[in-house]
């Protein structure tokens, strides 16, 4: 049997391809590689005790949520499929062994309590970076679902403004010069470095 399209992987990049490939009308193969049970890759639960069920990969669904495939049904997952997200108060920890572990809530007020806890200063510089990228975050969540700008075209809209020069001063520096600028603890840049 002939197809339009052969899709080599089942991880969640090439099940949403293959999605909107026929949704459009293709005829889509999908294939997997036959050690894995289920399909999803990255995304699919794993089960390595009988007391957990724990994500593979993926545990903090964030720009997902913006994605047109949910936000805007585009390929009917919940209400078709029957997907249903289950969100974890407590998406991710850094466990120390001296006890100084750091747990990341998704209560905003809860994350900052938590970093208090180690330093008051990393809790404020922690809130300032809430701040500064819940303003990003509507420019961001566009730029992710459109075709990406040339990067000198992104990096001359940035130099704009004060603010896009700050942003473009982080964006091209390293990790490690960040977390030091921002945060006084090794237990809560540890912790950051994570999301970098
Ligand atoms: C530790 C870790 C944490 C992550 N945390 C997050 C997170 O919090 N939030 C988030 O959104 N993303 C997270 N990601 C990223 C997310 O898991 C990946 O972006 C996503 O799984 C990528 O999907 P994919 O389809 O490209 O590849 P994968 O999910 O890796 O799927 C590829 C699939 O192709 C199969 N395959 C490979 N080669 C062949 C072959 N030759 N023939 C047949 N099949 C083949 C593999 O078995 C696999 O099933 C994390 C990734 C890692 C590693």
């Amino acid at each position: 049997m002939a197809y339009d399209f052969v899709v080599v992987g089942a991880g969640s990049n090439s099940l949403t391809t293959a999605c909107y490939l026929a949704k459009a009308g293709l005829s889509v193969l999908v294939l997997e590689l036959e050690r894995e049970e289920q399909c999803g890759g990255g995304v699919v639960s794993v089960q390595p005790d009988p007391r957990f069920i724990h994500d593979g990969h993926a545990m903090g669904y964030l720009m997902l949520l913006a994605n047109p495939a949910l936000k805007d049904n585009e390929l009917e997952l919940e209400t078709r499929f029957g997907l249903e997200f289950a969100y974890t108060p407590a998406p991710f920890a850094s466990p120390h062994p001296n006890g100084a572990g750091l747990i990341s809530y998704t209560d905003f007020d809860r994350a900052v309590k938590e970093i208090a806890r180690i330093s008051e200063r990393d809790a404020r510089a922690y809130t300032q970076l809430v701040e500064e990228a819940n303003e990003l975050l509507p420019l961001l969540s566009r730029g992710f679902f459109m075709p990406p700008m040339p990067h000198e075209g992104f990096m001359r809209l940035l130099n704009d403004s004060a603010k896009g020069r700050k942003i473009r001063v982080e964006l091209e520096g390293n990790v490690i010069d960040f977390l030091n600028a921002r945060f006084e603890s090794p237990h809560v840049k540890v912790h950051m470095a994570k999301w970098a």
